[in-house]
């Protein structure tokens, strides 16, 4: 080539030189003879003077990358192009200030002006290096990023074998990726699963595309299922024709895990398994719709434990939640599969029966279930009987959506329990009558008790021998309209309609009230017991209250009784405030004895004064020999513990013989007396014990 340079030509030679944007350089004896513009400017020098006779080991630091002295290196490569012709490399230079940049260098062994000299030109590869450094970076930010998530990424040629696996995916399936190359997806599959996948992915590759959210089951190497996410996309060659696929695996696994415990959270109950309230509402809805297509009926059953919250109260959440589980079992032992069996919640169930011909097919399921419950239990070494009371509902009759029925199954409910529990009642209209009367009676009864329109009756406790009064027992009396409204009714409403706290602060201080006018006109006052419920049980600071009462009238805590049954002492703190009331000087009878859970325990913890052998024991004294021995028992207790004991409900000479036989003193009933408006009973006190003589004759008093 160098022939053809004139001197022309190297004026030519110069412009080009001068001009090239890229660093050029003429070497001679490799020492840079002559360079241009860019060179210099490249350099940050301020001009070619301090260049020109520069070795490349003086523009270049002490040592290449590549750990060769820039001396020698340079030697070398100069050598190499003058022994090839030319040369490529690449190179580190060191600029004026100092700072070095990474080029790409060119030698070319040229004649010029008649000399061997080399022509050197740079190519600034920093914004090479720069963008190599990002690929590399974003490379390692992709690899991180697969890493530190669950998914692995992958390839597959065109006949589905994995050649690239990386990733996550020996934790999440346990293959290596070596165990995977030359394997198809389809391998690591369930059959089933395969075959389902191997149809969806022959059809996203005829039409070439892309696919995402593909939801699949992997099987781990050591069989467990894994749920992924796959998202995918077709590799082309040059040409534009796919070779494979490649995509990216998501492992959804625990995320489907918790989306199905969620999904049992929120439509079963934890502790029983069974349909919650949310899954059985729309059981209902479905079976009254497939009623309405099919001209069927829906029966909803309501059901409710008996005796269930004493065992719960008395023995544990642990052995209540034992129990319900149990129970939940037997009961769904005895249901079809189409039927549905749900919790509501504490110690309800409903049963929906999908198809029901008549109130017999109701019954008959009923019977069974109320057979299965009834069955004794035993957990922890004891044997406990729970029943269950159940209310039907029928869909359409009775309510054509999910809350009427329900209601009224709960109506009917009720009425189950209050005729005898452990059996069944279908819902009809007079309950319904009824449940509106007790809303009316819940309106009225808080205007009577605003005005303090609340009577109150006494009833004697006599004494025998003797026929002294001792005390009397408080009784609620509440006329409406003409009518007297039972006693315990009026407690239901109040109870119910949250008027119980308020109806108690009446009784109390209409009662002290009462005793003080006694007191006042010279009697001798008894003492006076009053009833307390359950709600009433719940207030902390009714302990104050009574002493406060008590004390603002002039009276003291003794000349004040309060009746308890055993289902107040089960409210939370109950046990509590009995200590209290004992302490500040209340005296305390237990209610109704006999009919509760555990009334020995009660009487072993709590400060009991008296007990009242309940009446329905009196009642079959003379009939029922289990009675009798019962009624004998509870007396021998109460002396051996050093209590006293009323016998409540005597009305006839026949039971007053039978217990003044066995040593009892103590006794309220219609024999003696009725309840009694207050001047009446003053009337009685005033009379003294000859009010009592009439019994003399029964050879009793
Ligand atoms: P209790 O505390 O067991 O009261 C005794 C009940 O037996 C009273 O019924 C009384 O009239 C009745 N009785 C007494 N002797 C005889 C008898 O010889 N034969 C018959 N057949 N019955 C007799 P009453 O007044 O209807 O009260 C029923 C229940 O209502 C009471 O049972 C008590 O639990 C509750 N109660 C009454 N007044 C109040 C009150 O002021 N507050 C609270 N919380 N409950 C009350
Ligand atoms: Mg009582
Ligand atoms: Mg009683």
């Amino acid at each position: 080539m160098a022939e053809r340079f004139s001197p022309v030509g190297e004026e030519w030679f110069r412009g080009i030189f001068e001009a090239s944007p890229d660093p050029a350089w003429i070497i001679e004896n490799r020492r840079f003879i002559d360079c241009n513009r860019a060179a210099v400017s490249t350099l940050r020098y301020p001009d070619k003077r301090a260049l020109l006779g520069a070795h490349p080991k003086d523009l270049s630091p002490e040592l290449q990358p590549c750990g060769e002295a820039s001396a020698a290196k340079a030697k070398h490569m100069i050598g190499l192009a003058e022994e090839r012709g030319s040369h490529r490399f690449e190179w580190t230079h060191r600029r004026a200030d100092g700072s070095l940049f990474p080029t790409e260098v060119t030698l070319s062994a040229i004649t010029l002006l008649d000399r061997a000299v080399v022509y050197c030109s740079w190519r600034d590869l920093s914004d090479h290096d720069r963008m190599a450094q990002a690929l590399r970076e974003s490379e390692q930010r992709f690899r991180d990023f697969t890493f530190a998530s669950a998914d692995w990424i992958w390839e597959v040629d065109a006949r589905g074998r994995f050649t690239y696996v990386a990733g996550n995916v020996e934790s999440v399936l346990g293959y290596t990726p070596a165990e995977l190359i030359g394997r198809t997806p389809f391998d690591i599959m369930p059959l089933e699963e395969a075959r389902r996948v191997r149809r969806l992915m022959k059809d996203i590759a005829r039409h070439q595309r892309s696919f995402s959210d593909l939801h699949n089951v992997n099987l781990h190497k050591h069989g467990r299922l894994r749920h992924s996410v796959t998202n995918g996309m077709p590799i082309r060659d040059a040409s534009g024709a796919v070779i494979g696929y490649r995509g990216i695996d998501r492992d959804t696994t625990a995320l489907r895990e918790r989306d199905e415990k969620i999904l049992r959270l929120a439509y079963y109950d934890a502790l029983t398994g069974l349909p919650n309230r949310i899954l059985l509402e729309d059981r209902v809805a479905q079976a009254l719709a497939a009623a309405r297509r099919n001209q069927l009926r829906t029966a909803l059953l309501f059901l409710d434990l008996d005796r269930f919250k004493v065992v719960n109260d008395s023995l544990g959440h642990d052995i209540g939640d034992q129990l319900l589980v149990i129970m939940s079992k037997r009961m769904q032992s005895v249901l079809r599969a189409s039927d549905t069996l749900a919790r509501l919640g504490g110690d309800e169930f409903v049963v929906v029966l999908g198809d029901v011909k008549d109130a017999a097919a109701i019954a008959a399921v009923a019977e069974k279930i109320i057979a299965e419950v009834a069955r004794p239990v035993s957990l922890q070494g004891q044997e406990f009987n729970i029943g269950v009371s159940i209310g039907a509902a029928i869909g359409p009759d009775d309510g054509d959506n999910f809350p009427s029925l329900l209601k009224r199954a709960d109506i009917a409910m009720y009425r189950a329990k209050a005729d005898g529990k452990s059996t069944l009642r279908l819902f009809d209209g007079s309950m319904k009558a009824q449940v509106m009367r007790h809303l009316h009676l819940e309106g009225r009864l808080r205007k009577a008790i605003d005005n303090g329109d609340v009577d109150l009756h006494y009833q004697p406790k006599i004494r025998l021998p003797g026929g002294s009064v001792p005390g009397v027992e408080a009784l609620i009396r509440w006329r409406l309209d003409g009518a007297l409204v039972p006693a315990p009714l009026v407690i239901s409403v109040a109870d119910e309609g949250g008027l119980i706290g308020a109806l108690g602060d009446l009784v109390l201080s209409k009662t002290l009230d009462q005793v003080r006018t006694w007191k006042a006109a010279g009697l001798p006052a008894p003492r006076t017991a009053v009833n307390f419920s359950a709600h009433q049980f719940s207030s902390a600071q009714l302990v104050d209250r009574m002493v406060r009462a008590v004390g603002d009238r002039g009276l003291a805590p003794q000349d004040l009784e309060v009746e308890l049954t055993e289902s107040v002492l089960m409210a939370d703190q109950a046990c509590d405030i009995v200590d209290r009331l004992h302490a500040a000087g209340f005296l305390l009878t237990l209610d109704d004895f006999g009919t509760g859970y555990s009334s020995l325990g009660y009487l072993k913890r709590l400060p009991i004064h008296t007990i009242k052998i309940d009446r329905s024991f009196i009642r079959d004294i003379a009939s029922d020999h289990r009675s009798a021995a019962l009624v004998e028992a509870i007396l021998a207790i109460g002396r051996s513990l050093g209590l006293e004991v009323v016998a409540e409900g005597v009305e006839t000479r026949e039971q007053l013989r039978f217990l003044v036989d066995r040593d009892c003193t103590l006794f309220q009933g219609h024999l003696f007396s009725r309840p009694l408006a207050a001047d009446a009973l003053q009337q009685l006190l005033q009379r003294g014990p000859e009010a009592f003589n009439f019994l003399a004759g029964a050879g009793c008093a």
